[in-house]
């Protein structure tokens, strides 16, 4: 069984959600059960019950898209769920599944009622998704059996099983895929209270000792995502290891954090170049994304998926039918002097 984390995104940075060499380690961080994970309350209150009812019917649950960007917990999340029904799990992702053959094989596989994850499930190729469409709703796929006139379709029953995809493009998925799953969640960034819990809880596994005010001070600059802040805990370690004494403090977290430039508001050099960009290249916007990606050598899909979001859940930037604008609060983050509303089209 594979486990492809690749992604579009190559950057190597600290605040990069996307999985990276060193994240290898995170399996140990990974919640096991609902309690545990912390945040997305809306979406654990929903799966709570599913999950229940599933298991007093005594069947598999039904198909889940999980929705988010990078790092926000789709794949720990889908191992909380597997947890809680008592099931296995197998995991894949759509561009490690190359031809119908290889999904036939990964179904074919499944015990009853296991759950299978499938990670970028848009990047699926049409003729493998096409195979999911009557596995997900008739638990059964057609086989053509020989070619031309004689070809012959067969049916192949399979056990009853979930389907857990995961994306962080959920407008990229086709309508009859969409439409197969019964249960969507979307996972939204995490409020600095939530990624504390999990800097708190992380550190505790690792063996640091940390102070309230570090947690704190790693929490507030990990841009929403937990990846992130359980990346900045292992960074910050080294420097409470190297420098302190070994406890995080609030001095030692924002001394390293500023060494590893990432600024007090959590944006790196990326976040940073973008907004600037716009200020002084499109006069403060509006800027369509290719024409950003392009001035700041970025790809358009990684601004989009991994800077973009935290951007604008925090208000520096809008999104607006003619493009990308920055905000006031970008200005004054930047330091540049903010000449007026009137550059805002909101
Ligand atoms: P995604 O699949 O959305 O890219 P992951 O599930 O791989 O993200 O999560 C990245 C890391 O963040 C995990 O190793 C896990 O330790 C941590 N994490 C994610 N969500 C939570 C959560 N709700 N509570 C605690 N830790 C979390």
């Amino acid at each position: 069984m594979s486990i492809n984390f690749s992604s579009d995104v190559p950057e190597p940075v600290l605040t990069t959600a996307s999985f990276q060499a060193d994240d290898a380690t995170e399996a140990s961080l990974r919640p096991k059960t609902l309690d545990d994970y912390a945040g997305q309350e809306k979406a654990k209150e929903n799966l709570a019950v599913f999950i229940q009812a599933a298991k007093i019917r005594n069947e598999p649950l039904d198909h889940v898209l999980l929705h988010g960007p990078p790092g926000l917990g789709k794949t720990t999340l889908a191992g909380v769920i597997a947890n809680e029904m008592g099931v296995n799990m197998r995991i894949t992702s759509g561009p490690a599944i190359e031809k119908p053959g290889d999904l036939v094989a990964l179904l074919t596989n499944l015990q009853e009622n296991d759950i299978l994850f499938l990670d970028e499930i848009h990047r699926l190729n049409r003729s493998v998704e096409e195979i999911l469409y009557p596995a997900m709703e008739d638990y059964a796929i057609d086989i053509i059996l020989g070619k031309g006139p004689s070809a012959n379709s067969v049916r192949l029953d399979l056990p009853h099983f979930t389907l857990i995809g995961a994306t962080t493009r959920s407008g990229q998925l086709s309508a009859p895929l969409r439409d197969r799953f019964g249960v969507t969640l979307r996972l939204e960034l995490y409020t600095p209270a939530e990624l504390r819990r999990i800097v708190e809880r992380s550190a505790g596994i690792l063996g640091v000792e940390i102070m309230p005010d570090g947690a704190e001070e790693i929490a507030s600059r990990s841009r929403g995502t937990p990846r992130i802040a359980n990346r900045m805990l292992r960074r910050v370690r080294d420097f409470a290891q190297v420098k302190g004494e070994g406890v995080i403090t609030r001095d030692i977290a924002d001394e390293a954090l500023q060494r590893l430039d990432v600024d007090k508001a959590g944006l790196n050099h990326v976040d940073r170049e973008m907004l600037r960009s716009i200020i002084q290249f499109y006069a403060g916007g509006p800027v369509g994304l290719e024409a950003l990606a392009a001035t700041i050598n970025e790809e358009a899909v990684t601004l989009e998926d991994v800077y973009e979001p935290f951007l604008l859940q925090q208000g520096y930037m809008t999104r607006t039918m003619r493009g990308r604008c920055v905000t006031r609060k970008a200005y004054e983050h930047l330091g540049i002097p903010f000449l007026g509303q009137e550059k805002l089209e909101i």
